[in-house]
């Protein structure tokens, strides 16, 4: 069994330069995909059940799913609640058997988001689980803008949270269906500057390609969130199973044939990660 949390796959990939997935699960074909995939390129991987994921599906069926894959995998499979809201929702996912949290107070003033972030840590802390904050806000394609995280903001997190990993906004948006993104090279390396903490970038779908491999092996961006790319694999693939499949009614065959098409879309993810 490979269960990790976010420190136990952060800190290598921070020393030896690459940077690791997280992955937007919505349902059981793309959690297994995703799990084929870092089996297949012998990588850790992060599986993270979101907001949208957790109104669809219970969070202890999602808890007891992620588990049970990252049990059978042979790679470091960490599984992670992104963007809870609160304290309850963080207990929640530790209670449900998740070895890490995001704790999103990014629309709180600092002190208040360091203060529930820095209580939350100690308590995911005593339970083995790790803790993602974000500073600034990561805004929404076609939702709400983007407030860029602050040099200073930055390190007074770094210094008193106790979180394990700090999400930071330097031109990353969310649910980008195109690589578009530019990321403020400078804002970034001043945050390097200003605190030690591995940084998360979301939105990860909207970077392109190259400017991800660039960042992961000379940054100290270590995790970037992909959700959208791998939508639109499921989407595309689906679509194209509904025809092959027209006269099928069976929920099993339609979405079978997703799964290799989400996990070759997955392993180029992920290499793409690494030099
Ligand atoms: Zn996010």
């Amino acid at each position: 069994m490979t269960l990790a949390n976010l420190r136990d796959v952060l800190a290598p990939a921070a020393e030896n330069g690459y940077a690791v997935a997280g992955f937007v699960v919505l349902g059981w074909e793309d959690a297994l995909a995703y799990t084929q995939a870092a089996e297949e390129t012998g990588k850790p991987i992060i599986l993270q059940a979101g907001p949208g994921s957790r109104r669809h599906t219970p969070a202890p069926v999602l808890g007891a799913m992620f588990r049970h894959l990252a049990e059978q995998a042979s790679v470091p499979v960490v599984c992670h609640i992104d963007h809870a809201r609160s304290i309850e929702e963080c207990r929640e996912g530790i209670d449900c058997g998740f070895t890490s949290v995001m704790f999103d107070g990014s629309d709180r003033p600092i002190e208040e988001n360091i203060a529930l972030t820095s209580q939350i840590s100690e308590e995911a802390h005593r339970a083995g689980v790790s803790v993602e904050g974000e500073v600034g806000f990561v805004g929404y394609a076609e939702g709400k803008a983007s407030a860029m995280t602050s040099v200073e903001e930055a390190a007074l997190f770094d210094r008193e949270s106790g979180a394990d990993a700090m999400a930071i906004s330097v031109g990353n948006v969310h649910l980008q269906t195109e690589a578009e993104a530019r990321i403020d090279m400078d804002r970034l390396r001043e945050i390097e500057a200003a605190t030690a903490m591995p940084l998360v970038l979301h939105g990860g779908s909207g970077i392109a390609s190259e400017k991800r491999r660039e960042l992961a092996t000379t940054s100290r961006v270590c995790k970037f969130n992909i959700g959208t790319e791998l939508r639109q694999a499921f989407g595309r693939a689906l679509r194209q199973s509904l025809k092959d499949n027209a006269q099928s009614f069976d929920r099993i065959e339609l979405l079978k044939p997703v799964i290799p098409a989400i996990r070759q879309e997955t392993v180029k993810v992920i290499s793409g990660l690494s030099q």
